[in-house]
C-alpha cells in the first residue's frame, strides 16, 4: 500500500537556485493479493518510479509504503530484505536484465539460494519454477544461455527467478512492449494464470490502455507524476472521466477496440448533477485539441498539472489542485479534475 509516495530528484544546474524534479507526487494505491492493478500513463509520466519505489531501489521523499499495515523501512537492511523477497520486480527488457555469460540455472539457484529456498533438490526447485512458467520440458531450457532463447522464453525466465523468492506481490515495469506483438498476449496470459494459481497481487505498468483493460482487473491513470483516474478497468476504458485518459483513450493504436465510436469532432463526459438525485449532465469536449506534449517535472504546471492540455479546463484549473471526486457511476470511480466537484455547482 503506497500512501502519499512522493520522489523528488535534485537537479544542480550552475549559477541557479537548486531545483528537483518532481517525478512522483503523492501517489496514493493500494495492490491486493489476486488482483491485476494496472498503472497506466505516456512515458515520464512516473510509473515506473512508482514501481522502484515500491521494490525499494529508490528512497521515497515522502509519504509511506505499508505491507500488511506494517510501514517498510528501506534503511533498515533485515527488515527490508524481507520485505523485498514478498515483492519481486520484473523488468521491460529480459535480455538486459539477465546476465548474458551466465544459464538459465545459475540464474534461478542464485534466486533460490539468495531466498533460502534452494532446498534439498535444487534440480527438482529448478524443473518446477520452469513447467511454473511454462518452459517445458524443463530440462531443454534449464542449461541454455540468455542469447539462446527467444524474447517471450527470455522474459519467463525472468518471471521465473522472481517466483523463485516466492513472493506475495510482482510489480512488472512494461513486461511485454518489448516482446513482439504475437507473443505479448501469451506472456500476460502466464501471469494472470500465475496470480490465480499463486495468488499473486500484481502491479502492471503500461502506456497501452488497450492491454489494461484486457488485463487488469482495476485501472490507475497517471499524469506528470499524479495520479488523475482509477476505478475498475472496465468503467476506466469505457467511461473515461478524466480528460487525460479520454486522451490516451483516443491516441490508443486501437480505439475500436475500447470504445464505441464518438460523435466526430467531440466526446462527452457524464458528470454528476448534485442538484438532482441520480442525476447526471453531460459536457461536450472537443477532441484532437488535447494534443501536446507532457510538461516538464521540474517546474510543473500550477494547480491541475494536465492544464495547459485540457481542452476544457476552467479558471480553477490553473492554480487550484483537483482532488479526487467521486465520478459517481460505479463504486470506486474517481477523477482529480473539478469537473467533478459537486460541491461546486
Ligand atoms: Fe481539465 Fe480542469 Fe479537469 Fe484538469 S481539473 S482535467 S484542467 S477540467
Ligand atoms: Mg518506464
Amino acid at each position: 500500500e503506497a500512501a502519499g509516495l512522493t520522489k523528488h530528484f535534485p537537479v544542480r544546474r550552475r549559477g541557479r537556485a537548486r531545483r528537483s524534479i518532481q517525478a512522483v507526487d503523492d501517489v496514493n494505491l493500494t495492490l491486493r493479493r489476486g488482483r491485476v492493478t494496472a498503472l497506466v500513463g505516456e512515458s515520464g509520466s512516473g510509473k515506473s518510479t512508482v514501481a522502484r519505489l515500491l521494490a525499494g531501489l529508490h528512497a521515497r521523499t515522502g509519504g509511506d509504503i505499508r505491507l500488511h499495515g506494517d510501514t517498510v523501512n528501506v534503511k533498515h537492511g533485515k527488515a527490508f530484505r524481507a520485505y523485498a523477497r514478498r515483492v519481486q520486480m520484473i523488468f521491460q527488457d529480459p535480455f538486459a536484465s539477465l546476465n548474458p555469460v551466465h544459464t538459465v540455472r545459475y540464474h534461478l539457484t542464485r534466486a533460490l539460494k539468495i531466498h533460502g529456498r534452494a532446498g534439498d533438490d535444487l534440480e527438482q526447485a529448478l524443473h518446477e519454477l520452469l513447467s511454473r512458467v511454462q518452459l517445458t520440458p524443463p530440462e531443454r531450457y534449464v542449461d541454455k544461455f540468455p542469447h539462446e532463447l527467444s524474447g517471450g522464453q527470455r522474459q519467463r525466465v525472468a518471471i521465473a527467478r522472481a517466483l523463485g523468492a516466492d513472493p506475495e506481490a510482482l510489480l512488472a515495469d512494461e513486461p511485454v512492449s518489448m516482446l513482439d506483438v504475437s507473443i505479448r498476449l501469451g506472456v500476460l496470459n502466464l501471469l494472470r494464470e500465475l496470480k490465480e494459481r499463486m495468488h499473486l497481487a500484481i502491479l502492471y505498468i503500461t502506456h497501452d490502455i488497450a492491454s489494461a483493460r484486457y488485463f487488469a482487473d482495476e485501472t490507475m491513470v497517471m499524469y506528470a507524476g499524479r495520479m488523475v483516474e482509477g476505478g475498475d478497468s472496465e468503467t476506466i476504458t469505457q467511461r473515461p472521466a478524466h480528460p487525460y485518459t479520454r486522451l490516451l483513450i483516443d491516441s490508443a493504436p486501437d480505439p475500436d477496440h475500447l470504445l464505441p465510436p464518438t460523435q466526430e469532432g467531440h466526446f462527452h463526459v457524464k458528470v454528476p448533477d448534485p442538484a438532482v438525485d441520480d442525476g447526471h449532465f453531460h459536457v461536450k469536449v472537443p477532441r484532437a485539441e488535447a494534443g501536446g506534449e507532457p510538461p516538464s517535472l521540474i517546474d510543473p504546471p500550477s494547480g491541475c498539472r494536465f492544464h495547459p492540455r485540457c481542452p476544457v479546463a476552467m479558471e480553477r484549473c490553473e492554480t487550484e489542485l483537483p482532488p479526487r471526486f467521486d465520478v459517481g457511476d460505479a463504486p470506486g470511480h474517481w477523477a482529480a479534475c473539478w469537473l467533478y466537484d459537486g460541491a461546486a455547482r
